[in-house]
């Protein structure tokens, strides 16, 4: 039996784990993806105290790093369920079952989709969410960007270091990332920002071989060729398995405070996925140190 299970080993659960860890508490992470969380899709960042800029999957070795070096556990497994039993919570994994005296949620946010007729066939054939695992494949091509904030900025500058073609799509008039990397992604010849547009329809059967372009002002619909499409238009949490012992807002994220607690005894959350207003990694770190040393203070009463 484990003191703390941290499901979710994004900066959140790291942190949670690492803190756990310093307390001389036994440790079990559990993830179902990349080690590391989302920040492992980001090629560069900039705003890690202490670092001047690395990319996100250096940053998630060295996080990793950091947590094994303190003795916890890890196992590659999506969490499906808990239930709770006597001592603690019984963990129910895709693989089997971890039993733990608390738990800590860090599980984070996904990549939205747009919901349109044949997305699920298309995605891994043409349709993509990370221009640094993906971006190599359209080498020369011509590849659409769907979004306007910071993550969709970052992936079309990205990609216009390597496509002959960036085209950016936005539903909004006006592009919502940092002014900075407007006036960085603006400044490119091989980019082209379409505001006020909506991407209505996938074309291709088995590969993407365009999208169908509705202008939101004029009405006009219009083909546009791409090879590839990159879709960044937001995250959504994944605490659905939760929901029982957990407050869900409409949105899907857990309603918690900074105290990082839940409505549930010996149950807490960190970072990304709770009511917050900042999502980063600073943030999601913050909360992994004080779910950790709640959970820690829960076991030592
Ligand atoms: P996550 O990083 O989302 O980690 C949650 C983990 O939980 C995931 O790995 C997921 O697979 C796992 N998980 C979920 N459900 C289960 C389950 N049932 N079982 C097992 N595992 C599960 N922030 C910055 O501060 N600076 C930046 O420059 C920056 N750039 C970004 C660029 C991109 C492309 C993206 C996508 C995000 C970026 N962010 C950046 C945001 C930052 O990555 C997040 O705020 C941060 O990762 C949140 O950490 P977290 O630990 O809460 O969640």
């Amino acid at each position: 039996m484990y003191d703390i299970i941290v499901i979710g080993s994004g900066p959140a659960g790291l942190t949670a784990a690492l803190y756990a860890g310093r307390a001389n508490k036994s440790v079990l992470v559990i993830e179902k993806g990349a080690f590391g969380g989302q920040i492992t899709l980001s090629p560069k960042v900039e705003n890690i105290p202490g670092f001047t800029a690395l990319s996100g999957n250096e940053f998630a070795d060295k996080m990793v790093e950091q947590v094994l070096a303190q003795g916890a556990d890890f196992e590659s497994e999506e969490v499906l369920e808990l239930k709770p039993t006597d001592e603690g919570w019984t963990v129910v994994t895709d693989f089997g079952s971890h039993e733990g005296r608390t738990v800590i949620l860090a599980t984070g946010a996904k990549h939205r989709t747009l919901g349109l007729p044949n997305e699920e066939a298309l995605i891994g054939n043409g349709i993509s969410f990370c221009a640094v695992c993906d971006g190599a494949f359209f080498k020369n091509k011509t590849v659409g960007v769907v979004g306007g904030g910071n993550s969709a900025l970052q992936e079309a500058l990205l990609l216009s270091e390597l496509a002959a073609k960036v085209y950016v799509i936005q539903d909004l008039d006006f592009l919502t990332g940092e002014q900075k990397m407007q006036d960085l992604l603006l400044a490119k010849d091989n980019v082209e920002v379409m505001t006020g547009t909506v991407v209505s329809a996938y074309l291709g059967e088995t590969e993407l071989t365009g999208v169908q372009l509705h202008n939101q002002q004029s009405g006009v619909e219009s083909a546009l060729s791409v090879d590839g499409l990159f879709l960044a238009v937001g995250m959504v949490p994944q605490n659905d398995p939760f929901a029982a012992f957990a407050d869900l807002n409409d949105y899907g994220y857990i309603t918690a405070d900074e105290s990082c607690t839940t409505k549930t005894t010996g149950l807490f959350v960190a970072g990304d996925c709770r009511t917050k207003a900042i999502r980063q990694v600073a943030t999601a770190a913050a909360d992994g140190a004080v779910a950790a040393l709640a959970a820690c203070r829960y076991l030592d009463n």
